[in-house]
């Protein structure tokens, strides 16, 4: 069977406590956690449980070439936890050679002992959600961690990379949290390229209805940067990370050659996927499928899967193409943009159609153009960094009412 997904993530939803900024699919389970924690806890267990029934109900799979384990908090589970999940994959899908496994993890549940139980597990990159190495900033967007425990972490995976016990790991740093005025984010990104990671995710803060940051936002007692200042951390940012010898290959992604994400490409390029846990996300056939993100009611709809196997997303066999709209929306958040010609010849349009649709893009897009916010050779288009890339949204924006037009 051709298209089968080669790529994995899976949600682990364990979290000490939630982050006043997050509204992922998240279960807290207090502060009080150990190494060990996560094989003697019995939500935990529950949870590994269902996940490995869900993983085992895919009827067509093939071999892996890149599984991710994100959350929540993976380094909340024992390496042993993970170690099976991972053989879990080898036994019933395969996993190619070279395969990236990245597993993210948190530097207040991250000891060097662990690292090295996770990579004997198989994990061969890692994900550090440091967010900042400003204490004041931590505390003020709920994190557990502090600068000393990220800077910890950051040289045990540099000393692993520097070692060959890795193939490469990220540092992620949110952008314009609170403090995150340009001097202190300056502080963040010179402290970060202290320990040379080869990979760097840089997140715009998102403030996100039912979080903290929301009812501070609400009561107006959270101050952020405001737009110029943003403007000038993004700036800084792009500037400093390209001066250190990094390629922003997508709009909040940084890399050294050879270090960009491979499973993160897969979602950009519009590759299918598997998702499992609750509240992820499949796209094996090119159709969307989000699981429940409460765990009673992914529990449920996991043990009814099993019993009827009912859901498409876990049982079709053919690959639907991405709607048009959002290939151009991933393709233009890539470094290279997207070839639209190209691309509406996949779509299936003939030449005169392309050609009519082709012109009203491009003239929706004119003004853009006009002030350096997107470039293009030829029939590539893409965005000016860090000008285009920092007000992508009004570009591809415009892309959506220009694709509710035409249709
Ligand atoms: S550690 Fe990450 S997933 Fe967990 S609550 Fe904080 S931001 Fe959310």
């Amino acid at each position: 069977m051709n298209n089968l997904p080669k790529s994995a993530y899976v949600h682990i939803p364990f979290c000490h406590r939630r982050c006043f900024y997050c509204d992922f699919s998240v279960i807290p389970v207090g502060d009080k956690v150990t190494s060990v924690y996560g094989l003697e806890n019995k939500i935990i267990n529950d949870y590994l449980y269902i996940l490995k029934k869900e993983i085992l109900s895919i009827k067509h799979k093939s071999s892996l070439s890149t599984i991710y384990i994100g959350g929540g908090t993976p380094s909340i589970l024992d390496p042993l936890q993970i170690g099976e999940i991972i053989k879990i994959f080898k036994i019933n899908y395969g996993i190619d050679n070279g395969a990236e496994i990245t597993m993210e993890v948190d530097p207040a549940s991250f000891e060097e002992s662990d690292m090295y139980g996770f990579i004997k597990a198989g994990v061969n990159r890692f994900s550090l959600g440091a967010q900042s190495f400003n204490n004041q900033t931590l505390k003020k967007a709920g994190r557990r961690h502090e600068s000393n425990d990220v800077k910890k972490s950051c040289s045990w995976l540099s000393k692993a990379k520097n070692g060959n016990y890795i193939k490469s790991w990220s540092l992620d740093l949110i952008q314009n949290l609170p403090c995150n005025d340009f001097d202190n984010w300056r502080f963040d990104l010179e402290n970060a390229l202290n320990y040379n990671p080869p990979h760097i995710s840089i997140y715009d803060l998102i403030v996100e209805e039912g979080t903290v940051f929301k009812k501070l936002k609400d009561s107006g007692l959270l101050h952020l940067p405001n737009d110029e200042e943003s403007y000038k951390n993004s700036e800084l940012t792009s500037t400093i990370l390209k001066q250190s010898g990094y390629t922003r290959y997508e709009i909040s992604n940084y890399s050294i050659p050879g270090h960009q994400s491979r499973h993160n490409r897969v979602y950009w390029n519009g590759l299918g996927w598997w998702g499992f846990g609750q509240g992820s996300t499949s796209s094996p056939w090119g159709k969307k499928f989000t699981r429940p993100r409460d765990n009673k009611e992914y529990t449920k709809w996991v043990i009814h899967q099993s019993e009827v196997n009912l859901d498409e997303s876990l049982v079709s066999t053919s690959y639907q193409e991405l709607e048009l709209d959002e290939k151009i929306m991933l393709g233009m958040r890539l470094k290279e943009g997207i070839n639209i010609k190209k691309t509406f010849k996949e779509n299936g349009w003939d030449e005169q159609i392309s050609r009519i649709n082709f012109e009203k893009l491009i003239k929706i897009w004119e003004k853009y153009r006009a002030v350096g916010l997107i470039c293009n050779e030829g029939d590539r288009y893409y965005l000016s960094d860090p000008k285009g890339m920092e007000l992508s949204n009004q570009i591809l924006i415009s892309m959506f009412e220009w694709w509710e037009k035409i249709n």
